[in-house]
């Protein structure tokens, strides 16, 4: 099997290079996006293997069929930004990592709810100058605080689980309430319910047409004021013009994001000498209570080694059996 690899970042390449080749299979790697422009890249592939900014519209699709490309492997988790019908109609199979590490992701959403919560961020930077004055560090217990989780699955299930240890009120929202985490004192609840009793809300559901924009302008409305925003799952579940506006307005008292709508022409490239044009995001990195990492939420050398694993295990399995048990399409 011969794979082309886009959106290649160097973090991942020894673990995919390790993974692919102890299979057998030929790898090579593209840093560019895969879309309908960059598709032709592909020719003489037997797979392409993609993450979350690529582009697999229709268009895309498409192409890669014509030239002769058979399957899609997505390396993540998240599949929105592929069109799983049209992958149909032109004959591709479309396969993904359905769970490689929910640890990394949730621990990492721990990390932001904790260093927006007691503005580790202003700390470092504060006593790294020399200045030790406590103004503005002030925090809340998470203790006896109520937190929300809108999805629980794989990840939103750890995240659930981690919070626990802090003795905190666990409130979530899935149309798919998980038995295990009621047994185990998670309150489900409707989205409302969440929205206005919880203290941190963390979102860990996928992007699709119903929950794009699920933090919208009603959502902050019935938010408590002061409450906190934690997005590890995908940009597009937050609207960001309603957020600035509710950050300036008294609304939410802080934000920390790992996932932006606009990310896909940002994220993963070194932009530090460039204007940046995207101006709601520049508003947002002005307020000292947003905390913006860039997608690195799932970035363990556990998830690297269990992604790079599970695509390579993934086109074996195809390959040999026509089907896949981690197949979408
Ligand atoms: P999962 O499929 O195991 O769980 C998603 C949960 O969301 C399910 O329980 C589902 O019932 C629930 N859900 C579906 N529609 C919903 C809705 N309208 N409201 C509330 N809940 C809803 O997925 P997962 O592995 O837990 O991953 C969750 C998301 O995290 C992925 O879709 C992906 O977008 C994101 N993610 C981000 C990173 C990162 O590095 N930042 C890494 C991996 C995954």
């Amino acid at each position: 099997m011969k794979a082309l690899v886009f959106s290649t970042r160097k973090d991942e390449k020894s673990y995919l290079i390790n993974a692919f080749e102890a299979l057998g299979h030929k790898v090579m790697f593209e840093e560019v996006h895969l879309n309908r422009k960059t598709a032709e890249l592909a020719a003489g592939f037997d797979a392409v293997v993609v993450f979350v900014n690529d582009q697999l519209d229709d268009a895309c699709l498409e192409r890669l069929a014509e030239l002769g490309v058979k399957t899609v492997a997505l390396r993540c988790a998240g599949y929105n930004n592929v069109d799983l019908e049209a992958a149909k109609q032109h004959g591709l199979s479309v396969v993904r990592v359905p769970a490689y590490s929910p640890y990394a992701v949730a621990e990492h959403a721990l990390t932001l709810l904790m260093t927006l919560n007691r503005h580790v961020h202003k700390a470092y930077n504060r006593v790294r100058e020399g200045n030790f004055l406590l103004d503005g560090l002030v925090g809340r217990d998470i203790h006896h605080k109520t937190v929300g989780v809108i999805g629980t699955g794989n990840i939103g299930s750890v995240f659930c689980q981690i919070m626990q240890g802090f003795d905190c009120r666990l409130l979530a929202f899935d149309p798919n309430p998980s038995q295990a985490l009621i047994e185990q004192g998670v309150e489900f609840v409707d989205l409302d319910s969440l929205l206005q009793q919880s203290d941190f809300i963390s979102l860990h559901c996928p992007l699709t047409p119903q929950t794009h924009h699920v933090i919208g302008e009603r959502a902050l409305s019935l938010m408590k004021p002061g409450s906190m925003l934690i997005n590890t799952s995908r940009g597009g579940l937050v609207d960001t013009k309603a957020v600035i506006n509710s950050l300036k307005n008294g609304g939410l008292s802080g934000l920390a994001i790992d996932v932006y709508e606009e990310e896909a022409d940002l994220f993963f490239e070194d932009q530090s000498n460039q204007v940046i044009a995207d101006d709601d995001l520049m508003r947002l990195m002005t307020f000292p209570n947003v905390i913006v990492t860039g997608h690195q939420a799932f970035l363990t050398e556990e998830a690297l080694t269990n992604i790079a694993q599970t695509t390579a295990d993934n086109l074996i399995c195809l390959e040999k059996n026509n089907t896949c048990e981690n197949q979408l399409v």
